[in-house]
């Protein structure tokens, strides 16, 4: 029988999570709903300088915004709590006595500075770096480490791996078959001289520990992997099943995701109103695809098809328009009613489970609209749905709607076939547009009838005539359909604004 799925996200809490680290916590995610397995979050705290306070809630109030909910974690502990490294010291301690009594480990002669020149000197000759090229192998074989040292503050020394280089052959499930010599494993650092443990030594333990079955992870931990396979040997753990995660790479493709491409705050695309459900469609598909054309995916379609042998392993590209895309195409799939709950505030973007707190209640409408009815807003709404791709469009998207906007007649002058009129033909447009809307009981059918009657009437292309009516009755840069526009405008604001408009060409 294999092994149940366990899998973890174990991100630092070194700063914001953004879409790279979405993207493991994901498929890892994935991996457990599709497997009716667990998924598990565990905190690796154990450099303390590099920590940013508030971290750690912000990972947890991500994940559970985007829906990837977890088994167990520091706040909901399960069979193998603590979920913080930084509580586990007594663990790591139990199982570097392990590899002092078989002596697979030795208290390091050497301190930072020792170990940096070292490193020069390797570089001056052109060698890789070993450390265990540095000491000798009496040293290699002290074991008179004493944690208890850390316990005082002052300090105590380094306890480091003692390696048995060899060469390896390994299966990692993105990368393929991979393969290193001896002389890339080497004597690491286990426990610092603060106590702490490295990462290289705490995961395996935990991992071991957890009963994680999948380690899902960035390619910076690639090269280490061999100094990993090498320890599991030396605790006779069986080794987890390997998957590395190819790069996120810009939008062109030539380098490396960083803040300047985009890659934001998972919680600043909530804000900004995209669906968990879209951003989750567009990061499972960051370097997956299911082998056939299709872009979008349902999360559920995702748990059924999901499968870390089709993660690509070259860069996967970052595109915002396909992010856009795909969050614009849930939209449309939406009910109006769902879509009009969400965009008020009335229900956060993250519902129940996916609820966090700084996010519940944000409305997206303009200030502009705190007047209006909800009929009134419904219908604006579903005006706007077919287009709007993200929520904090709306404001832009339909502020004419509740407010008249200052004439703007850049928009008249600019375009690129009313530019050609003068002031006085759009005028006299208009107050056909007035006579011709006059018997109109402005229903958005009776509105089109009259309209394409007017076309025929001047003998005008919609181009011209309707990018003009367009203009003077809302003076907004786009605008939905225009029938369907005045229909919700209604006549009052309709024929207020005409007048306004051809005020103000008689005055131009
Ligand atoms: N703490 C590591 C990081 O944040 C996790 C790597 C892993 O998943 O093992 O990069």
């Amino acid at each position: 029988m294999s092994k149940a799925v366990r899998t973890r996200f174990a991100p630092s809490p070194t700063g914001y999570l953004h879409v790279g680290g979405i993207r493991t916590a994901l498929f890892a995610w994935l991996l457990a709903r599709q497997a009716g397995g667990q998924f598990v979050l565990r905190l690796e705290d154990t450099d303390q300088k590099r920590e940013v306070e508030g971290a750690a809630q912000h990972i947890s109030d991500s994940l559970r915004a985007l829906g990837l909910d977890y088994d167990e974690g520091p706040d909901k502990p399960g069979d193998y709590a603590p979920y913080r490294q930084s509580e586990r010291l007594d663990i790591y301690k139990k199982w570097a006595q392990k590899l002092l009594d078989s002596g697979r480990a030795y208290a390091d002669p050497y301190g930072n500075e020792e170990v940096q020149k070292f490193r020069e000197q390797a570089q001056k000759e052109k060698k890789a770096f070993l450390y265990r090229n540095f000491v000798s192998e009496e040293q290699r074989n002290d074991t008179a480490w004493n944690p208890k040292a850390y316990a005082t503050g002052r300090g105590g020394v380094p306890l480091r791996f003692k390696s048995d280089p060899k060469a390896y052959a390994w299966h990692d499930e993105v990368m393929g078959e991979m393969s290193t010599g001896p002389e890339v494993v080497d004597d690491f650092v286990l426990i610092k001289s603060d106590g702490f443990p490295t990462y290289n030594f705490a995961h395996i333990v935990d991992d071991a520990e957890m009963r994680i079955s999948h380690v899902i992870r960035g390619q910076e931990f690639l090269a280490s992997v061999p100094n990993y396979l090498n320890l599991y040997e030396a605790l006779k753990l069986e080794r987890p099943i390997l998957a590395t995660m190819p790069p996120i790479m810009n939008e062109q493709g030539n380098k490396k995701l960083s803040k300047r491409d985009g890659a934001k705050d998972i919680l600043d695309y909530l804000r900004e109103g995209y669906l968990p459900e879209a951003l989750i469609s567009f990061i499972a598909t960051l370097g997956w695809n299911d082998g056939t054309e299709q872009e979008i995916f349902t999360t559920k379609e995702l748990i059924d098809k999901f499968d870390l042998d089709r993660v690509q392993k070259g860069g996967a590209r970052f595109d915002q328009r396909r992010l856009l895309w795909a969050n614009g195409h849930f939209i449309r799939q939406m009910e109006l009613d769902e879509l009009y709950e969400l965009v008020s505030g009335q229900r956060g973007l993250k519902t129940g489970e996916r609820r966090t707190e700084s996010e519940e209640g944000q409305s997206f409408w303009p200030a502009e609209a705190d007047e209006a009815s909800e009929a009134y807003k419904k219908q604006v709404l579903g005006l706007v749905q077919e287009r709007m791709k993200y929520f904090a469009e709306l404001p832009e998207l339909t502020r004419f709607f509740f407010t008249d906007l200052p004439v703007d007649m850049s928009l008249i002058k600019n375009h690129k076939k009313l530019k050609k009129f003068d002031t006085s033909e759009l005028k006299d447009l208009l107050q056909r547009t007035e006579n011709a809307l006059e018997t109109s009981d402005f229903s958005a059918d009776d509105l089109q009838a009259k309209l394409n009657q007017l076309l025929e009437d001047t003998g005008h292309k919609p181009a011209v005539l309707l990018s003009l009516i367009r203009i003077a009755t809302t003076w907004a840069p786009a605008s939905p359909g225009l029938a369907e526009t005045l229909a919700v405008l209604g006549k009052q604001k309709t024929f207020a604004r005409l007048k306004t408009s051809v005020k103000a060409l008689e005055n131009s």
